[in-house]
């Protein structure tokens, strides 16, 4: 069987502020699936029906990247001071993958902002900052020298399809100053932390696998960690085969 094709939601910047506009994903990505023996390609920020519904069908399975904060007006809150200045191309852009992915039964991996915005697809909503979740106190936002060090640890919740795959606790990275408040319909909550942030949702069925993690295991696996965060992408490459050879 040919390798399987892993989109990459894109993003866009001006880098060098020379009016020059790159697509890009943070190259971590690319690696994970190339070291899992996929075959990745960047899905360039596009904000059309019609764009976005042609990408869906070049690809087996969906990454959504990380990034910056979630349009909280997708969630009917005005922005709070620590939020950052919202990017609604980028909001567009990845609401319509998820809407396409559902609609052609792709599995979907949502990583960080990626695991933010199925939340916020299906319904819920977000603290837009963790200082106003009171049980926080653990350290979330960790330094960028070392992304790859994990930080805090994640209990998978029980009977989730997380603890099927993960019976004990994971060490995973943090790189986010907001978290999940309320879970969107469909979805459950796969893991939390000891300071209960939800750390993981997803929406597993025969016809379903919508995964998301509020941490970072490209960054991990890419530079390493040839344990939990391989067999995580594992996973994920084993179900995108077994839906191609409609086993599922
Ligand atoms: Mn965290």
């Amino acid at each position: 069987m040919k390798n399987m094709i892993v989109g990459l939601s894109g993003s866009q910047r001006d880098f060098d502020n020379t009016g020059f506009i790159r697509d890009y994903v943070n190259k971590h990505y690319s690696d994970s699936i190339i070291k899992i023996g996929g075959t990745p390609i960047v899905l360039p920020l596009a904000d059309d029906e019609e764009t976005t519904s042609k990408y869906i069908d070049l690809i087996d399975g969906l990454i959504l990247t990380g990034g910056d904060d979630v349009n909280p007006q997708l969630f009917q809150e005005e922005s709070l001071p620590e939020t950052q200045i919202p990017d609604p191309k980028r909001d567009t852009f990845d609401m319509l993958l998820i809407k396409y992915a559902i609609q052609k039964n792709i599995p979907i991996l949502g990583v960080c902002r990626g695991m933010q915005l199925l939340n916020i697809y299906f319904g819920g909503s977000l603290y837009q900052d963790l200082k106003y979740n009171k049980e926080v106190y653990l350290k979330h936002l960790q330094g960028e020298n070392s992304p790859h060090i994990p930080v805090h640890k994640v209990i998978p919740v029980k009977d989730s399809f997380l603890n099927k795959l993960f019976t004990d606790d994971l060490w995973v990275n943090s790189f986010h100053h907001q978290s999940i408040k309320e879970v969107g319909d469909s979805l459950q909550i796969s893991a939390k932390s000891n300071d209960n942030v939800i750390e993981a949702v997803e929406y597993i069925d025969d016809n379903h696998f919508i995964l998301g993690v509020q941490w970072h295991p490209e960054m991990m696996y890419s530079q390493g960690d040839n344990g939990d965060m391989k067999k995580l992408f594992q996973y994920f490459m084993d179900r995108l085969k077994q839906k191609k050879l409609n086993k599922i």
